[in-house]
């Protein structure tokens, strides 16, 4: 897989533990146990965005702003961030995921599930 698109997978996942972790720990704070691991996720976080070229990391942050979760699979030519069908043509060429596609829909980051 594109190393690029690798980078922004484990950005995304480590996101989203993030936003899974401040939720919980949101109740969990009002019954008095610290957010675990939290340090060590940010810590991730930084390191993994530092090796994301500064536009691609950009568009990600907005999309993610905009959206919350900005990288997500195609299936059988359909964008699972918005559902639409990809042109054919172009879903076939960057099947291999070895560069960095966005939905000509809704603009998420894509990578192709086999
Ligand atoms: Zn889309």
């Amino acid at each position: 897989m594109h190393q690029r698109l690798e980078l922004l997978i484990t950005l995304h996942d480590l996101d989203l533990m993030i936003a899974e972790i401040e939720e919980a720990g949101e109740q969990e704070a009002e019954l008095g146990f610290a957010a675990p691991d939290m340090v060590e996720l940010w810590a991730n976080r930084e390191e993994v965005s530092a090796e994301i070229d500064q536009p691609t990391l950009r568009h990600y942050e907005k999309l993610r702003e905009r959206y919350g979760r900005p990288v997500v699979p195609v299936t059988r030519g359909i964008c699972h961030g918005c559902f639409t069908a990809l042109p054919t043509g172009r879903a076939a060429a960057h099947a291999g995921n070895e560069s960095l596609i966005n939905c000509e829909n809704c603009g998420r980051f894509l990578y192709w599930l086999t």
